[in-house]
């Protein structure tokens, strides 16, 4: 068979996490099998419609690195592909139905239907659906309203009794009773199709043989279903996937802030990682391996391999993953990602040297300016700061400490990481302290914070002669000066 997938996604809004991972589903199963990949807007909703959402979905998908064989922007067979383009291909399909007496015309009125909804709602009937009253008129009756111009919509004549059911490869076989159907809108009084049956006409015409999509759509699948027996069309192979939760109980909602591709793309989390990381929340290679490049996915993927139980987001594996890449990358690739979070002005040896500390210790990039604030302001710091049990340090320690250091400094002629690393250590050995109990002194000094990337030498350099030794000076001046005993 020749694999024809689909993504088919509502311009609402960014795309979410949930979003991304059926496209990639998809995608992943269109390439390993050899088959078509097809993006489809369904943008019946006008309602729904999002201005510039359409560009956020091609952004995104490009920015992960999948292409499309059929879409909007790239043309194809079956096209156009975006719904609102197709509204006039929908009403001849629906009047098919009506003349193979799988679908009727319905006349009925808002306050009409909403009487009888009450009516029966009084008897005590609470799930009151479509009675079929429009089934009722004669054929004559039909044409003479028409003729009149009557608003109308086009209902699907569901059966009154069996059931309807179809097989998912994940979910098995999934079946609900006729009875608890109603006779679902397929075209509606403006002439425009509902949005459940624009999707089954376009799969069907798009010859559309696998549809993977969100367990969402599970429960009217079986309408669905009912379609394609009513037109007597091949039905697709059904891929539901599992939903992605934020914790045992919540799916992970469009309310979940977080849960945007572009906004982790914004906080400095790099796409290839998000894209690996969602791979694996709800499909697993079937050994231990994490981390897989695009090519690795397509080879590595299989509907086998994707899970029946609901996956978790967790944001802190995310994190992991994406310091993982981060670290993986080169130093050219990380200060390209990293110079727009520098706000250093000077010199391409500074950013060399920030890149070199800040890469084995950041985790996204929009954590560096925190990290390296420091370094354009002293924060104003406590004294306290200078009290470290591991490093067998105190304020009165520390101003021993600086007491030597700073006049050393001071006569250092080459202001280099090397020369003053050497020249501290050095000092430490000459007298007999331990590295931290000279080290940790100078560096909260210089940078005010108890927490840095890079050492003293290094922030000492960063900073440059002038500022790292105002700024001892400063230190020593409050260490000499507090009360601290
Ligand atoms: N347009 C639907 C959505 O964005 C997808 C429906 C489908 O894949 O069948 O959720």
């Amino acid at each position: 068979m020749h694999i024809r997938t689909r993504f088919a996604p509502s311009p609402t809004g960014y795309m979410h996490l949930g979003n991304l991972r059926s496209a990639l589903y998809t995608w992943l199963f269109a390439r390993k099998h050899k088959g078509v990949f097809i993006l489809r807007i369904e943008d019946t909703d006008q309602s729904r419609y999002v201005e510039g959402a359409v560009d956020v979905i091609y952004r995104t998908l490009r920015g992960i690195g999948m292409d499309w064989d059929e879409g909007p922007d790239v043309g194809g067979a079956f096209g156009p592909y975006v719904q609102s383009e197709r509204k006039s291909l929908y009403l001849p399909y629906a009047q098919q139905l009506v003349a193979a007496g799988k679908a009727y015309y319905c006349f009925c009125t808002h306050e009409e239907l909403n009487d009888r909804r009450a009516a029966a709602e009084a008897d005590g009937n609470a799930a009151w659906k479509y009675d079929k009253h429009c089934l009722n008129l004669t054929q004559e009756e039909v044409q003479a309203r028409l003729d009149a111009g009557q608003a109308y919509v086009i209902r699907q004549d569901v059966p009154l009794s069996g059931e309807a059911g179809f097989d998912d490869v994940l979910y098995g076989h999934i079946r609900v009773d006729c009875r608890e159907l109603d006779d679902m809108i397929l075209v509606k009084s403006d002439g425009m199709p509902t949005y459940n049956f624009a999707n089954v006409v376009d799969d069907h015409t798009m010859g559309i043989t696998h549809v993977m999509r969100g367990n969402e759509y599970l429960s009217s699948t079986p309408k669905y279903n009912l379609l394609y027996e009513a037109f007597g069309w091949d039905k697709p192979v059904y891929i539901h996937m599992t939903p992605i939760m934020r914790d045992a109980t919540h799916k992970l909602s469009k309310r979940d802030g977080d849960a945007y591709f572009e906004d982790y793309v914004a906080k400095g989390y790099l796409p290839e990682a998000i894209v690996n990381y969602v791979a694996l929340l709800g499909w697993n290679p079937g050994d231990d391996r994490e981390f897989f490049t695009l090519p690795e996915l397509i080879d590595a993927f299989d509907v086998s391999g994707m899970s029946k139980s609901p996956a978790i987001f967790d944001p802190q594996k995310l994190t992991w993953m994406n310091a993982e890449y981060i670290r993986k990358l080169s130093q050219a690739d990380f200060v390209r990602h990293a110079r727009p979070y520098l706000s250093v002005e000077s010199g391409e040896w500074r950013v060399e040297l920030l890149a070199s500390i800040l890469q084995p210790r950041v985790e996204y990039f929009s954590q560096i300016p925190d990290m390296i604030d420091f370094l354009s302001e002293l924060p104003d710091y406590d004294i306290e700061l200078f009290t470290n049990k591991k490093s067998k340090t105190n304020p009165e320690i520390s101003a021993q400490v600086l007491g030597f250091v700073l006049p050393a400094l001071e006569n250092l002629s080459d202001w280099s990481v090397t020369a003053i690393h050497d020249l501290l250590i050095g000092m430490a050995l000459e007298r007999e302290m331990k590295n931290g109990t000279l080290l940790w002194p100078v560096r909260i000094a210089l940078a005010g914070k108890p927490v840095t990337p890079g050492g003293a030498a290094e922030i000492a350099f960063l900073l440059g002669r002038d500022e790292s030794l105002k700024r001892l000076r400063q230190a020593n001046y409050k260490l000499q000066t507090t009360n601290y005993k």
